[in-house]
C-alpha cells in the first residue's frame, strides 16, 4: 500500500531527526501535494499503524494540502489551475508542464515531550 510506506517513511525521517533526544512525539505535520497521489484518510489510518511500538506511537498526523501550482510561461507566473486537476493556466489557458507545487511530500514540523516517561507511570 503507497501510504503504508510513506506513513513508514515520516517515522524514519522523524525518528532519524530526533536520533538519541530522549522523548516521545506528540504531533507531526506533513504538506502532501496534489500529485503526490496520497489519500489523507488512508495516510491517517497507516500512520497509526507505522507508528506502532515507535516513538511516534499515539502522536497526531497533521495533513496540509497543497494545490498544484504551475508556471505559465505566457503570464510569466506562477498560476494555480481551478479543479480538476489541470496544467492550464486559468488565465490565458496556456497549458504548462512545469509544475511548480504540487508534489510536496514532506515533513513540515515536528513536536515532542523531552521528558522521559516515567516507569510504570
Ligand atoms: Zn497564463
Amino acid at each position: 500500500m503507497h501510504e503504508l510506506s510513506i506513513a513508514h517513511g515520516i517515522v524514519d525521517t522523524v525518528s532519524t531527526a530526533l536520533g538519541d533526544t530522549p522523548g516521545v512525539v506528540r504531533d507531526v505535520s506533513i504538506a502532501v501535494g496534489a500529485l503526490s497521489g496520497v489519500v489523507p484518510d488512508a495516510l491517517h489510518f497507516c500512520f497509526e499503524i507505522a507508528t506502532a511500538d515507535t516513538r511516534l506511537s499515539g502522536a497526531t498526523l497533521s495533513i496540509e494540502q497543497v494545490p498544484v501550482a504551475i508556471w505559465c510561461p505566457t503570464c510569466a507566473a506562477v498560476v494555480e489551475p481551478p479543479p480538476p486537476l489541470s496544467f492550464r493556466c486559468p488565465v490565458c489557458n496556456t497549458v504548462s508542464g512545469d509544475v511548480r507545487r504540487g508534489r510536496e511530500l514532506d515533513v513540515l514540523s515536528y513536536t515532542f515531550d523531552d521528558e522521559p516517561a516515567l516507569e510504570g507511570a
